[in-house]
């Protein structure tokens, strides 16, 4: 076949898989435009959460009739001037939404400049009607029906229009929190969801658009340094959610999703809210153009930050000031979740990670009486050839045995088990399950203290998965961010890792993925990766250096137990299936008769 270029209507097409995936990103393109064009007022109407019809009108400064036919062009923009893409500060510079927009979908633009009469013209899935004129205020009309009615093929991921209307009213919210200069009036199926007046409070708009209780229970947040300043309403560490999805971050005037803000709220709430609980927050942070990219994602929902680590640092600062300042209304209300975490800490690690004196395997009499010693895991052994070898411990663990409450490693059985001499007996411990168990409650303490540790990998490494894979994952990411798992979307059906939990040591990043978005297939939307972190960990531990199978060093086999010993339930993998077993030397006695 030879080469041909594409016509424009396929073109159009194919860059609306990337702009307009569904009603919701339609709908943030237009209110965008609006707000570009210096809108006072937007009013957004929404039919079957927008799978039926769209249409956002606006007061702004409207299309010039010989500028429509341009409007609709790709890669047509008034907003950029002198080709400076890094100094842009509209919201929109692609030019590529309406024309996206009018390929899949029934698009009618109407408007009228002040001074002049107003026209109006169809887009109908990529052919464009003729212009006439229509009697309208100034400002612009932008309606869309019937979006992807012609692509089934993209149809039919479209979802109900319950949670496309979530979608939309998420959107809404953001950019009306964005600009609480602006009036905005939202509804839906003939219902008014939000009016909201122009010239607010800042304060008040969040309010609104959050929670109205946040009215009563916020802090203000005001900081300036080095030209960049942080302002916004954060709540006091009383006032709280199960999920961190109220913590809203604005560069510039733009809504975006920065896992940068998960991190530094949790820093700066550390001490003063229980870690499964989370602030409510909308935080602006004004940036000169040159610290910040804003070209690195289709839905511009992304920025890279110059200097993030500078940022982060404005974000903590900002809210902990904010806090102290607030300190007398925090400090009467004690936390019973911390006080809780504290005495549960405070349990002496090992006394608390003791097996249960009832688990079979723990007596030779049961392990003989017919129960297999290991289990399920016996399995484990087939397949290896008999590889149980002894090293001598290097000199630094030449401490007595008793010093260790789960023995000095004195080798490994078939890859899998860890052979260790306590003070009163033999220890077998299940290397993977023993790991699993640690990476969990490791990233427990580290979830406690902000955010898991992370490696750059150093070559980011790109892993293929089916699209609703990719879906999935990317709709983690922040999450899997905030686990050590640096991810990104890489087209439709790859993701580009970029770093990983350090504490995993980890040799097998694409194993890792896949299995992750299986994890988050089996989860559904409604549970968080932290309330699943057993699985999580169990999944991480799996593609982490000290899986079932591989070679360990002694000093390796030391480590692990020395680390166990001091890591609270760690006697139990995250089955609940003991992760070591003990033969008192009673019991070896018995077995061979001696007593
Ligand atoms: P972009 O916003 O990236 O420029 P769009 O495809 O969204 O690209 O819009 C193309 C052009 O149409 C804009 O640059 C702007 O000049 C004009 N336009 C679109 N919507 C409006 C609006 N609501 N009011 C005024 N002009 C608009
Ligand atoms: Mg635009």
């Amino acid at each position: 076949m030879s080469i041909r270029r594409l016509p424009e209507t396929l073109v159009n097409r194919i860059a609306a898989g990337e702009v307009v995936e569904r009603p919701a990103s339609a709908l943030k393109e237009l209110i965008e435009n609006a707000l570009d064009a210096g809108a006072r007022s937007i009013a957004v109407t929404l039919r079957q959460g927008g799978l039926e019809g769209i249409a956002v009108t606006d007061d702004g400064h409207g299309i010039a009739r010989d500028e429509i036919a341009l409007a609709l062009e790709r890669h047509a923009t008034s907003k950029l001037p002198d080709e400076a893409i890094e100094q842009v500060r509209t919201l929109g510079f692609r030019g590529e939404a309406l024309p996206s927009i009018g390929s899949v979908a029934r698009l009618t633009l109407a408007s009228r400049q002040a001074g002049g009469d107003g026209w109006r013209l169809v887009c109908d899935n990529g052919v464009i009607g003729p212009i006439e004129p229509a009697a309208m205020p100034p400002g612009t009309r932008v309606e869309v029906d019937g979006l992807f009615e012609r692509i089934p093929a993209r149809r039919k991921f479209l979802r109900s229009p319950r949670s496309e209307y979530a979608a939309c009213l998420d959107i809404v919210r953001r950019l009306a929190m964005a600009r609480q200069d602006v009036a905005f009036v939202f509804e839906h199926d003939g219902r008014r969801v939000l009016s909201l007046p122009g010239g607010q409070e800042r304060e008040d708009r969040v309010a609104q658009l959050i929670d109205r209780e946040l009215a009563d229970n916020h802090v203000i947040i005001a900081l300036e340094r080095e030209g960049v300043s942080l302002a916004g309403v954060a709540s006091l560490p009383t006032f709280h959610r199960g999920s961190a999805d109220h913590q809203y971050l604005f560069v510039n005037g733009r809504p975006v999703r920065d896992r940068l803000l998960v991190g530094a709220v949790r820093g700066a709430y550390a001490d003063f809210i229980a870690r499964d609980r989370h602030p409510v927050m909308a935080l602006f942070l004004s940036v000169p153009v040159e610290e910040v990219d804003v070209n690195v994602h289709p839905a511009k929902t992304e920025v890279r930050f110059r200097d993030p680590a500078f940022m982060r640092g404005m974000i903590v600062s900002g809210l902990r000031r904010a806090l102290d300042e607030a300190g007398m209304r925090v400090a009467n209300r004690a936390d019973a979740s911390s006080t809780e975490l504290w005495q549960r800490e405070a349990i002496p690690a090992f006394e608390a990670a003791s097996p249960q004196p009832d688990w079979p395997a723990r007596s030779a009499g049961g392990a003989y009486g017919g129960v297999p010693l290991f289990g399920d895991r016996q399995a484990r052994f087939s397949g290896f050839a008999p590889s149980g070898r002894a090293e001598p411990a290097p000199v630094h663990v030449a401490a007595e045995p008793r010093e260790f409450p789960l023995g000095i490693a004195r080798g490994q059985v078939a890859r899998t088990y860890i052979v260790a001499e306590a003070d009163d007996g033999l220890i077998l411990v299940d290397q993977h399950a023993a790991h699993e168990r640690l990476v969990l409650e490791r990233m427990r303490r580290a979830l406690a203290d902000g955010a898991v540790a992370r490696q750059a990998l150093l070559l980011p490494e790109v892993v293929e998965l089916d699209e609703p894979a990719c879906d999935r994952i990317e709709g983690r990411i922040v999450e899997l961010a905030e686990l050590g798992l640096e991810i990104e979307r890489f087209g439709p059906s790859a993701m580009l890792v970029r770093a990983a939990p350090a504490m995993l040591g980890l040799s097998d990043v694409t194993g890792l993925v896949r299995d992750l978005a299986d994890d988050l297939a089996a989860l559904g939307d409604a549970t968080s990766l932290k309330g699943r972190l057993d699985l999580v960990a169990a999944t991480m531990a799996c593609h982490g250096s000290v899986r079932a199978g591989r070679v360990l060093s002694v000093t390796e086999m030391n480590a692990l137990l020395r680390e166990m010993e001091v890591t609270p339930h760690s006697g139990q993998c995250n089955h609940g299936r003991p992760t070591w077993i003990k033969l008192a030397h009673g019991d070896i006695e018995k077995l061979f008769g001696r007593h």
